[in-house]
């Protein structure tokens, strides 16, 4: 893939994002992008232009259709703790999933559990004490912290995928 082939975030973009997700959860401070740049890996660093916050699904799929029809990379972010070097490569913006973090439910029968992208392990499993069980990554206290979606690309990514 080459960088030709996407566009550079415009003021235009940033007031369509203020517009979909609120002013208070777009951010191009440099405090944002920084922190953004990296992973847990540390191997590589690439700045997203923007970074967003939004908080449901709604807004994902209107932050997707316009950054398709505008062509400006995407990458969702998680806790940002992938130790693979899952950084912004062309720039861009980056969709933090930390907002979203509603466990929607939880079906003891099925032993199911539903939840936003943005649930981090600790929390889901403080809620799964009552029913004496836990989600299973929990190896390391960092992990606590993890947020549970960004695992599975992250280790599809791993096995090359
Ligand atoms: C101390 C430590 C120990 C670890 N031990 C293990 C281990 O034993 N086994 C193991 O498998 N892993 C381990 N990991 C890695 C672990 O898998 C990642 O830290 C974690 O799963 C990444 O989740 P994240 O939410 O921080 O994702 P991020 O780092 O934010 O993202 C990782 C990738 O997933 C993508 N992504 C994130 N959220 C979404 C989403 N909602 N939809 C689509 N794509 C998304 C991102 O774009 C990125 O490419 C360890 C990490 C640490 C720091």
């Amino acid at each position: 893939m080459s960088k030709a082939l996407f566009n550079k975030v415009s003021e235009k973009d940033i007031e369509y994002l203020e517009k979909v997700v609120g002013s208070r959860n777009v951010s191009t401070e440099e405090a944002d992008i920084i922190t953004n740049a990296i992973d847990a890996s540390s191997i590589t660093f690439h700045k997203p232009e923007v970074v967003v916050w939004p908080d449901n699904a709604e807004q994902i799929i209107k932050i997707l259709e316009y950054a398709n029809r505008v062509r400006i990379p995407v990458y969702p972010r998680g806790g940002g703790t992938s130790n693979v070097g899952t950084v912004p490569l062309y720039g861009g913006m980056v969709v933090s999933l930390r907002k979203m973090n509603k466990i929607c439910e939880i079906d003891e029968e099925n032993m199911i559990v539903r939840v936003e992208p943005g649930v981090i392990y600790d929390a889901l499993n403080k809620k799964l004490e009552k029913f004496r069980t836990i989600f299973f990554l929990q190896i390391h206290r960092v992990v606590l912290h993890v947020l549970l979606v960004g695992w599975w690309p992250q280790m599809l990514r791993v096995v090359g995928l």
